[in-house]
């Protein structure tokens, strides 16, 4: 098995942004900076629209909101995740 194939599918990790939308003052920041794409505009609201395009553990964009408007999971339920991840995809190895 390649080493690729030990790596759970990207969209089985809960790693994205989420936008508090009665914070969001619209300003376009986050959208201009994520050179991945994962937000857009979306008529008159900015939405997370390819979030499984986030890099898992980045949190760059957070620090570009001028609002506080974007959050992540913690790094301790990050951690949680990729742990559970693991076991289920090392039971299904076995
Ligand atoms: S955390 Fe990084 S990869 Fe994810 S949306 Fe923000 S800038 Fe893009
Ligand atoms: S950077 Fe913050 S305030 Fe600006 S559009 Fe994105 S979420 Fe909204």
């Amino acid at each position: 098995m390649s080493k690729a194939n030990l790596w759970p599918p990207r969209e089985e990790i809960d790693w994205y942004p989420r936008i508090n939308q009665d914070l969001c003052i619209k300003c376009g920041s986050c959208v201009e900076f994520c050179m991945h794409g994962v937000y857009s505009r979306q008529g008159d609201k900015i939405v997370v629209s390819k979030p499984y395009e986030c890099v898992v553990g980045c949190e760059a964009c957070k620090h570009r909101c001028p609002v506080g408007a974007i959050s992540f999971p913690s790094r301790e339920e990050l951690r949680q995740m990729l742990k559970a991840l693991r076991e289920k995809y090392n039971n299904i190895r076995q």
